[in-house]
């Protein structure tokens, strides 16, 4: 059975009858065993029973004529912040280490709807805190590109399950970059939505001002296939617009960028940019110029507080929205007999790891009386400024390009004492959050065996429009493919 086809490929050849989803979802499942105690993708699979029921159905729907959803049975993973109904939802967190999701997220409710197939759910850093997987409290994931390297994060089980075709797409979370890094570290499309055009309901809350979930996928049509599936209204998130827009795969063959302005972030090519992801820059700047788009060198100013502003924001965020985690309404089995009580919390928020404890701390001192007009007002002014660079540079530009990382892949365990270097590498992804932009990482080159992928951010809901640039971009590329474990 050939695993390495798109999402798009799937439904055309389950459709047509030349593959059975229940094959399919055997092979993927083959594929899991085989490799993932290498690589450690998932955190928890389902069971194969369950799914394999699910997939025979679709099957016989199929030959009888009648209705299949959208995805026929295709094997998708979820990132394990993300409510599965009967799941467990760990956030690769010994505080939620037992816990099982009483209810689908809106997302997944949608996916299911059309006979997705949910084949597990992946590894992350707890909590979506991180870059690497590292912080995950069950161990990292590895990089099929190379096993030595990190596959980035904080969704790197749900790049690697798509990359090493442990499954056909995956859903992650992007507060600063978390779809849109291991997407470039892994060589995958991932896409942050504008804010508000997909449903947070039923996602564990890190930093929900800015927070996104979005596709980890194998092509951009694949991005907007499930796009359309995912976007849309939803009574139960305030945040979500009230527009109902839909039709992101309809229209994604209208790639003419003839004539478009695209602005090159000279921030996020700067001097600490590493020169390989640099030039990469260059060039996918020339194909699209000789797509007939205009590119110039813009400076966004703002840029250089972003990572700063990001950092004070969302640890201010996550102090609030982890405050529940009191192992109380939350937790693991921690015997309350013999503490005070207030003594008896902080020894159960002990399970938290490292990370997750320095944004705790961070995120109680920012916005505290006497501080908060030094860090959390300030980042606030930081945001704001930086929205009204962005839609300045909006008006005259339809796109804005820049490398997603402004590093390559580096190598398990590199970083993961120097917290300040690994907040930096935030530095291209966190400007489409704090502002709202939807942005894309279209896999672009790849230099020794390590992915580079390019980053194209456009104006508040001009999804459509970008989706069609990136898939314009991606028309101009040939990858190598990812080395067979
Ligand atoms: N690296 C960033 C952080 O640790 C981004 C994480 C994310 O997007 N969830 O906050």
């Amino acid at each position: 059975m050939d695993l390495k086809i798109s999402a798009l490929e799937y439904v055309r050849r389950v459709q047509n009858g030349d593959i059975s989803a229940e094959d399919f979802v055997l092979a993927t499942f083959d594929r899991i065993s085989s490799i993932d105690d290498t690589l450690h993708a998932y955190i928890s699979i389902s069971n194969k029973d369950d799914i394999v029921k699910q997939a025979r159905d679709v099957d016989d729907r199929i030959s009888s004529g009648k209705r299949v959803g959208m995805c026929c049975g295709m094997p998708i993973s979820i990132k394990d912040n993300i409510c599965v109904y009967n799941s467990k939802t760990t956030c690769a967190s010994k505080m939620l280490k037992e816990f099982v999701a009483p209810y689908d997220a809106t997302v997944v409710a949608r996916l299911r709807a059309e006979d997705a197939i949910f084949i597990g759910k992946t590894n992350m850093d707890e909590f979506a805190m991180g870059i690497t997987t590292e912080f995950s409290a069950f161990g990292p994931s590895k990089n099929p590109w190379n096993t030595d390297f990190v596959p980035g994060g904080s969704s790197g089980g749900s790049a690697v399950s798509v990359s090493a075709f442990e499954c056909i797409a995956s859903l992650g979370s992007d507060t600063g970059g978390s779809v849109r890094n291991p997407a470039s570290f892994c060589s995958l499309v991932g896409y942050k939505p504008t804010y508000g055009l997909v449903s947070r309901f039923g996602l564990v809350s890190y930093a929900n001002s800015i927070e996104q979930i979005g596709p980890l996928t194998r092509t951009v049509s694949d991005a907007a296939f499930m796009l359309d599936i995912i976007s849309g209204h939803d009574v139960n998130d305030d945040t979500t617009i009230n527009n109902n827009e839909t039709g992101y795969l309809k229209d994604i063959d209208n790639t003419d960028i003839k004539g478009k302005k695209i602005g090159v972030i000279s921030e996020m090519i700067s001097k600490d940019a590493d020169t390989t992801v640099v030039d990469a820059t260059w060039r996918a700047v020339d194909k699209l110029e000789s797509l007939g788009a205009i590119c110039e060198q813009i400076s966004l100013d703002m840029v250089k507080y972003s990572v700063a502003a990001y950092y004070t924001i969302t640890s201010a965020e996550a102090g609030s929205n982890l405050a529940r985690y009191d192992n109380l309404r939350y937790g693991y089995k921690f015997p309350i007999d013999g503490y005070e009580f207030n003594a008896y919390i902080s020894q159960a928020r002990r399970q938290f790891g490292p990370e997750v404890t320095r944004r705790m701390i961070l995120g109680g001192f920012v916005p505290s009386a006497g501080h908060a007009g030094r860090y959390f007002l300030k980042a606030l002014k930081v945001k704001s400024r930086l929205i009204r660079e962005i839609n300045d540079a909006f008006q005259k530009y339809d796109f804005l390009i820049a490398p997603t990382v402004p590093i390559l892949p580096f190598k398990l365990g590199e970083k993961i004492n120097d917290p300040i270097s690994l907040f930096l590498t935030d530095l291209n992804t966190v400007t489409a959050n704090l502002t709202g932009k939807p942005a894309i990482s279209v896999p672009f080159e790849v230099s020794d065996g390590l992915p580079i992928g390019m980053q194209i951010m456009a104006d508040t809901m001009q999804d459509r429009q970008l989706l069609q640039a990136a898939h314009a971009l991606e028309k101009t590329v040939k990858l190598p493919e990812v080395p067979i474990l």
